[in-house]
């Protein structure tokens, strides 16, 4: 009997129209847990490294993770994978909401699409019967439209369904996948489920998942919910408002907004606006917010609300969470912040991601506003900011004019227009693009982050380790009292040691081993959350979390049936990051590939951040390319991997 996961997968072959049941390994299960894990094994076992990301050969994986669907509280992760038409490497996002239960009910860990349907389908899944369906009166919808009108259809309100708007039918790079409470939003999945001219996966499961040891379980599960209820009654102090709490930053729920309006980038992600939030300021946005946030929302299994039905009046009903409040307000330069909360609601019905598609736009206003884009290219435009910014939304989601060229985001779009536009397209990572976030002093451990993280998006890779250090011994003292999550003590002194100024400051402390060791901790916990399906927001992401290095294992052993302790998870941990590593290394992901964007910080040190990266990648067992060695792959039972990279000519000589 298999436990916690249900042992199949979903084999959908698109250009011939064949579903396949097919039973899983499980021993890969024990390598590399599920979700994030398996999906990159399945990539890189059936993907060669050739493949464009709009190719029949390209797969499109939709993942639960191993506890997905137990009573764990926040195991709801769907795993979105495949290679990315923007960065070109492994994408892979996540979405919370309720999908990946329903898929798991359902009796399946995964949809794996291959191939492309000659015409818009979407995928019906209800237990055992699986149906390939005619999409054709679902062509242009909006992705929240297309979920109502295949559960009218279907008759069945509880079906949940995963769908693409208009962006992703016409291969938008920042195209998402929308699914009610949640998206994938980063790095283009939605467009290649377009290109596979798929409109949507609908869902409905009322199996039951096996625990190997349930009773042992439910009370380990009870301890985490006893424990969020603590935290949720006992703030982190002495730390900005959204890291003292659990979940993703609670931003549907505080209306202060003082540090994100003030410190963030404004416009194409340059200008700073210090002296913008004021009393008129505040309480015109949080009348507001209280207004159109008609409730709260969680995903399933979990109490922490970090979602919020958005109704603005006139416009439709949709789900907003986060900060995407605020990126179209903040890109369009207008102080009218409730702009944001109007245009989000056509962005999520076209489904687009709500941090990199308002960047694109400024992007485009500033080339325009240089003359290097033309009056020609806006030909229709209004004069008013946010007239702009509809208008060019609507062109971009249908690959008109200018839109299609702004489509592939701002890298690609610098360089199919040429003179100059590259300088434009500033704050990007590996040809994405990144938070409008512009800082004075080099923190070292933030640059290894954005530099050599494979997710594409800082606020996926942090947490854990306190962003900046405490301005007191007490508050230091205060802090490491009751931090029973680090997997070492020698955490504790790097906070008691670390100070705001001085020689104990950015960016020579943490020094290069700490920043290395800090940074390896905070990659490790998000690594596993995104193999065993548990939301960041409850683990990796925030300071203090319920799940960590020491109750994982036992949840593991008594959910699944695997033998787990601290020393097992943490090699699971780094054969999965070595994995995602040869992936995108086989991709072409090099060392120059590695690097945050130029005016990220104000004040940078190249040979620090030479000897960063040379720490980090001798740390992980890597040359000094960033390629895994033959002997760190054989260590981790990844010898096939350091077999076709040897092939390939990658690895030399060991
Ligand atoms: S913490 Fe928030 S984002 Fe995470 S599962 Fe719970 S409600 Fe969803």
């Amino acid at each position: 009997m298999r436990y916690a996961e249900t042992g199949y997968n979903l084999e959908i072959d698109l250009t011939r129209g064949n579903i396949e049941r097919a039973e899983t390994d499980p021993k890969l299960t024990e390598l590399h847990l599920g979700g994030l894990g398996t999906n990159a094994k399945i990539l890189w076992d059936r993907v060669p490294p050739e493949t464009e990301p709009f190719s029949p050969e390209n797969l499109l994986i939709f993942g639960s993770g191993l506890l997905g669907a137990t009573p764990a509280t926040g195991a709801n992760r769907t795993i979105v994978t495949t290679y990315s038409p923007q960065t070109l490497l492994m994408g892979y996002s996540m979405m919370g909401g309720f999908f990946a239960p329903e898929l798991k009910y359902a009796g399946y860990d995964k949809v794996v699409f291959r191939g492309k349907s000659p015409d818009l389908v979407y995928l019906w899944i209800h237990n055992d019967k699986v149906e390939i369906r005619d999409a054709a009166h679902l062509k242009g919808k909006g992705a929240v439209e297309t979920a109502e009108l295949i559960k009218k259809e279907l008759k069945d309100p509880n079906v949940q369904v995963a769908a693409i708007g208009l962006a992703g039918e016409n291969r938008v790079y920042t195209a998402s996948i929308e699914q009610g409470r949640s998206s994938a939003s980063r790095l283009g999945v939605g467009a290649v489920m377009g290109d596979k001219r798929v409109k949507a996966i609908a869902v409905r499961g009322t199996k039951d998942i096996n625990l190997a040891r349930p009773a042992e379980y439910v009370e380990l599960c009870n301890e985490v919910l006893k424990y969020i209820k603590y935290r949720n009654e006992n703030p982190v102090p002495n730390v900005m408002t959204i890291l003292q709490g659990l979940g993703s930053p609670q931003e549907m729920l505080h209306t202060d907004e003082k540090w994100h309006t003030e410190n963030f980038m404004w416009g194409n992600a340059r200008t700073r606006r210090k002296d913008f939030w004021n009393g008129e300021v505040e309480k015109k946005w949080k009348e507001t917010q209280e207004m159109v946030r008609t409730r709260l929302i969680s995903c399933y299994n979990c109490p922490m609300k970090c979602g919020a039905i958005i109704s603005v009046p006139g416009i439709s009903t949709y789900m907003m969470k986060c900060f995407s409040k605020l990126t179209y307000a903040m890109a369009a330069f207008v102080d009218d912040l409730d702009f944001g909360f109007r245009i989000a609601q056509r962005a999520t019905e076209y489904g687009v991601d709500g941090f990199s598609t308002p960047q694109i736009m400024a992007f485009a206003f500033e080339l325009r506003e240089a003359g290097i884009l033309t009056e020609a290219d806006f030909e229709g435009c209004p004069s008013d900011n946010e007239g702009k910014f509809y208008w060019l939304l609507d062109r971009i989601v249908r690959r008109e004019g200018i839109g299609d060229v702004l489509a592939n985001g701002t890298y690609w779009a610098a360089q199919k227009i040429g003179k100059g536009a590259e300088a434009y397209a500033h704050n990007n990572i590996k040809k994405h693009e990144q938070l409008p976030l512009k800082l004075g002093m080099l923190n070292p451990v933030y640059f290894l982050m954005y530099a050599t993280g494979e997710k594409a998006n800082i606020t996926q890779i942090e947490g854990q380790f306190p962003q900046a250090p405490f301005m007191t011994k007490e508050e230091r003292e205060g802090f490491i009292r009751d931090w029973i999550q680090v997997p070492d003590e020698k955490f504790k002194q790097y906070v008691m040691d670390w100070e705001p100024r001085g020689e104990r400051s950015n960016p020579y402390y943490p020094t290069v081993d700490m920043s290395v060791d800090i940074v390896d901790w905070q990659e490790m916990m998000h690594y596993i959350d995104d193999a065993v399906g548990v939301c960041a927001g409850l683990s990796s992401f925030p300071l203090k979390p319920p799940y960590h290095i020491h109750n994982y294992p036992k949840l593991i052993s008594a959910a699944a049936g695997i033998e787990m302790d601290e020393e097992k998870l943490k090699e699971v941990y780094r054969r999965n990051r070595n994995l995602v590593r040869a992936v995108n290394v086989r991709r072409g992901l090099r060392r120059a590939d590695e690097k945050p964007p130029e005016d990220h910080w104000k004040k940078r040190f190249p040979e620090l951040e030479e000897k960063l990266l040379d720490a980090y990648y001798a740390f992980k067992g890597w040359n000094n390319d960033g390629i895994p060695t033959k002997e760190t792959l054989h260590k981790l039972n990844l010898d096939t991997i350091a077999e076709d990279l040897e092939q390939r000519g990658i690895i030399k000589n060991g």
